[in-house]
């Protein structure tokens, strides 16, 4: 039974609950399945059934977080429907909501920078807007903004930012890992200066087109799961990026810039893997009420019962952790200290795959089949035990704020 435990749930909140739930079970979870049995560039080409998913998504007035923009709520409020949205949304297709999420996001990170300038530039386009971070031989050097690593000189990067008078110029290419790297016609790139004596923790971010000359994309890469989302390298060959693009620079504010995103990232993705856990513990539990071994329902059995119980209480502690970081995050001033995101994150995103892995079990040999969704959500949820941010590293990273 779904209980709304959470205080504050008003008539409308609950009206776009549904909404959600609907889109993400009649339109999300089958283009999801039909997706994950493409090849990486079927996923992306003309007449996937991700154009439909996406324009359904904007058509629900979702995109670029506009869903959450209604002044009649409080801001606890609009922080719980956030979550709410992002949990029933990701239920439906992990892979697809994040794809979803990058769409039309520039001028929401614009006018977060305080740049009405580019929140108007970007306005006037539609398209994903991806993060683009790592590269080819620097994950988690370049992630791990706490360690010492991001600030050893003898560490380059693999895209070379310099200062050519009042603007950049960027060389190399950023990770065949980055979330919407093929099809993003904008991103948020973050380019060490190359030669720096504090190495990759200095740098200049922007927030830039790449329909400027010189930048180019890559094959989408084929993973194991989330295999909606596209993965694509970037690759900038003598690009200048007129200054009016930057969102930052220096030693000070690089690093400060990317753990501001990568706290908001840890919390959205703590977010969407709680619904991950939910599909999970969902298809369990129906299966179990159904499948019939030993003369009754699987249920009836007390390690099929006790095991049923245990993903209960994994998914509800995970849902209360994201939600009361999520919630602080959104309403104290300054947000809650990144230990807090990267806790959420590494949590839901365990928890869902613990989950996962327990449905499975409970579904036994047809856990393991395409023709039952358990075996799709377990590779969904293991992805993100390494997708923004490896969870050990996280534990790291957040190990050294407390
Ligand atoms: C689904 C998915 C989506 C992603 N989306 C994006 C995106 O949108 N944009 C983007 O820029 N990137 C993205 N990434 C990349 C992601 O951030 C990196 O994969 C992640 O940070 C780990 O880096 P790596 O894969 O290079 O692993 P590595 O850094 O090579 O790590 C390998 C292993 O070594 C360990 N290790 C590495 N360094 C240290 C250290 N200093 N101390 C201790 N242990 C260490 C790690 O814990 C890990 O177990 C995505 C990845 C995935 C899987």
């Amino acid at each position: 039974m779904d209980l709304d435990l959470d205080p504050g749930l008003s008539d409308e909140m609950r009206a776009i609950r549904d909404t959600c739930r609907r889109f993400a079970t009649e339109v999300m979870r089958p283009a999801g399945i039909a997706l994950d049995r493409m090849s990486a560039e079927a996923v992306i080409a003309r007449g996937s059934p991700l154009w439909g998913v996406l324009d359904g998504f904007k058509a629900l007035g979702f995109a670029g977080g506009a869903s959450v923009d209604d002044p009649s709520l409080s801001p606890e409020q609009k922080a719980l429907l956030h979550c709410i949205v992002l949990e029933e949304l990701s239920a439906g297709d992990v892979g697809l909501f994040i794809t979803c999420g990058l769409l039309n996001i520039a001028p929401e990170i614009a006018r977060a920078s305080g740049r009405t300038d580019l929140a108007e530039f970007f306005g006037a386009r539609d398209e994903l807007c991806c993060l683009a971070l790592t590269e080819p031989g620097h994950g988690s050097d370049i992630v791990a903004f706490t360690e010492p690593a991001y600030r050893n000189p003898r560490i380059k990067p693999a895209l070379k930012c310099r200062r050519d008078g009042a603007n950049y110029v960027l060389n190399g290419q950023k990770a065949a890992w980055v979330s919407g790297g093929t099809l993003a016609g904008s991103g948020i790139v973050f380019a060490s200066f190359e030669n720096s004596p504090v190495g990759l923790a200095d740098g200049a971010v922007f927030l830039m087109p790449f329909d400027l000359p010189g930048v180019s994309k890559g094959k989408p890469l084929e993973k194991i799961g989330q295999r909606a989302l596209n993965q694509g390298e970037i690759f900038f060959d003598n690009v200048e990026v007129p200054a009016q693009f930057l969102l930052g620079e220096g030693p000070e504010l690089y690093p400060l810039i990317w753990e501001m995103n990568l706290k908001g990232a840890n919390i959205a993705m703590g977010q969407q893997f709680v619904g991950v856990a939910r599909a999970a513990y969902d298809l369990a539990l129906d299966y179990a009420r159904q499948w019939v071994q030993g003369g009754c329902p699987i249920i009836e059995h007390q390690n099929v019962k006790t095991r049923i119980f245990g993903m209960f209480q994994k998914l509800e502690v995970a849902r209360s952790h994201v939600r009361r970081v999520a919630i602080a995050d959104a309403t104290l001033p300054g947000g809650v200290p990144f230990q807090y995101a990267a806790s959420a994150k590494v949590f839901a995103t365990q928890t869902a795959f613990e989950v996962a892995h327990d449905a499975i079990q409970v579904l036994g040999g047809n856990g393991l089949t395409h023709e039952y969704l358990a075996e799709k959500l377990f590779r969904d949820a293991r992805s993100s035990l390494i997708e923004d941010g490896e969870n050990s590293m996280l534990g790291l990273m957040a190990a050294s704020r407390l």
